[in-house]
């Protein structure tokens, strides 16, 4: 059965995936990214929030196998991620036109309809 609710929701990862992969900081990292659930040091990283959120949501992963609730819970986790790298000038959302607020409000607006 086509569901075009979910696709809705999934094109909204398109703009989150890489503002996660800015948010992080990869230059440390000895596994690129990629979580690595026996090692220690994933464990421990600060990223580890961050690092696992894309390694569930990625390209490579089949986000249309994701139950609706599984993939608005997992835009609200990027929300967040989006909200903790904006300047207070960006908190008076209504006003500000950048993309991230863009893209913010569009998460809002989508999830109030589901
Ligand atoms: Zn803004």
């Amino acid at each position: 059965m086509p569901e075009p609710d979910k696709r809705e929701l999934i094109a909204l990862f398109e703009y989150a995936r890489p503002r996660v992969i800015q948010s992080m900081e990869l230059r440390h990292c000895p596994h690129s990214g990629f979580f690595n659930a026996v090692d220690e040091q994933c464990i421990f990283c600060h990223q580890g929030m961050e690092c696992i959120w894309m390694n569930r949501n990625d390209s490579l992963v089949a986000l249309e196998e994701k139950s609706v609730e599984e993939l608005k819970q997992q835009l609200l986790i990027a929300v967040d991620f989006v909200d903790a790298n904006l300047t207070p000038h960006h908190l008076s959302r209504r006003k500000c036109d950048c993309d991230n607020c863009t893209w913010l409000r569009k998460v809002e607006e989508t999830l109030a309809r589901f």
